[in-house]
């Protein structure tokens, strides 16, 4: 089972330098290899691997990079080519491969196998050619490393990602099972009767983006201020993702750790369906991205874990009673709770969507607990703090519906 970890690293100045070397000598290569290959389409992978060794005769500079991360250009090359030739078959209108002209369409350098290594005492990666880096660890390596993938994000800072091989760790069965809805009110709710609240920080980090983006508007393009201003903007959102990245971490794993079987929706046909509605706002942007995100880790963390992540169509999950399986249509957007005509069902709309999405992954019928579920309201502080447990009997504190 392969795994990615990003760390930060902290190049030195002449380091960055040499980094920023290798990239450019890389890029060349790439440019290099497309141009060859370009001139003689007949050429095969192993004849454009062949011309790195031959091309280092003619062009010493190449020898300055270690020869295993010249190798992996040549792959991305062809694993370029090969997604191009894909599209076409599919009957995309594509053009050429392009060159890499610009510095900004070249920013990885890549490690595989060998030419890389951690010392965990010293807090140093060291990669051949390039020199010794200090690394902040943040947590333990259990597997392989295979590969390692440098770059330095649009923030300005370094990072180093671990390609990692691990044995997958099974966790013990629980023999639960729950249905989760991604709202807006909050910001899962789940068939338990948990209301995760909507992280806070998205809206208060949201104003700050709005400002600091109309500040940029009015600066003039390409002057210092407005570099100035752009980086802040790009900072406001790295910061803005790596809330939510903990927050979704912290919250997937919640799940993974305390059910067999997740049900939830599946977005991609979820976004189908609204995009037919028309534009979307800021907010509504992020919370999209940040439920695909959510749900990538669910399957990331499932995997190898001895769990079960059931993506379900979404059509009807929240205009189906859950108690009859009437289909109620009168249900406005702006009402919180659901009320069936047919039967009487009166619960929050959330809720019963988690039931519906939670039977319908299952296959058979759910029964929900009986009369006015209680609910109980998760703040977000308590999720990021890792204080969240499964509702035992005595827990609710707040009785909705
Ligand atoms: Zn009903």
């Amino acid at each position: 089972m392969m795994r990615t970890y990003k760390f930060r690293i902290y190049p030195s100045k002449r380091l960055q330098e040499t980094i920023e070397e290798h990239l450019n000598i890389c890029r060349y290569l790439y440019n290099y290899l497309l141009e060859q290959k370009t001139k003689n389409p007949k050429l095969n992978k192993g004849d454009t691997q062949k011309l790195i060794t031959e091309h280092k005769k003619e062009n010493p500079e190449l020898k300055k990079v270690h020869s295993k991360v010249l190798q992996i250009i040549n792959n991305k090359l062809w694993g370029s080519l090969k997604a191009l030739g894909k599209l076409k078959q599919n009957g995309h209108k594509v053009g050429r491969l392009r060159f890499k002209s610009s510095k900004n369409h070249y920013k990885t350098i890549e490690y595989n196998q060998s030419g890389f290594k951690v010392d965990y005492k010293t807090k140093r990666l060291k990669l051949s050619k390039i020199g010794e880096i200090h690394i902040k660890l943040h947590r333990k390596i259990k597997g392989v490393i295979k590969g390692i993938i440098i770059k330095k994000e649009p923030t300005g800072k370094w990072f180093a990602f671990f390609q990692v091989e691990e044995e997958p760790k099974p966790l013990p069965k629980t023999n639960k099972v729950v249905g989760i809805d991604l709202g807006i009110d909050g910001y899962a709710i789940d068939s338990e009767g948990n209301k995760f609240e909507n992280p806070k920080f998205i809206a208060k980090t949201l104003g700050k983006i709005k400002k600091v983006q109309k500040n940029l508007s009015k600066k003039v393009r390409g002057s210092n201020n407005y570099k100035k201003t752009k980086l802040k903007l790009i900072k406001v959102y790295d910061k803005l993702n790596n809330q939510k990245n903990d927050f979704l971490h912290k919250l997937s794993r919640y799940y993974i750790n305390n059910y067999d079987k997740i049900v939830i929706e599946d977005l991609n046909i979820k976004s189908m369906i609204e995009n037919k509605k028309g534009q979307k706002t800021l907010n509504r942007h992020i919370l999209d991205g940040s439920w695909k995100k959510f749900i990538n880790l669910l399957l990331y963390k499932a995997e190898g874990a001895d769990r079960e992540v059931i993506l379900i169509n979404p059509a009807y999950t929240s205009k189906k009673c859950s108690n009859c399986g009437c289909v109620v249509d009168s249900l406005k957007l702006s009402n919180r709770l659901f009320f069936c005509p047919n039967c009487g069902w009166n619960i929050d709309r959330d809720y019963n969507a988690s039931l519906n999405i939670l039977k319908s992954g299952l296959g058979e019928s759910v029964v929900p607990a009986e009369g006015r579920p209680l609910l109980r309201v998760i703040p977000y502080i308590k999720v990021i703090s890792g204080q969240v447990s499964p509702m035992s009997q005595e827990a609710p504190s707040v009785r909705e519906g």
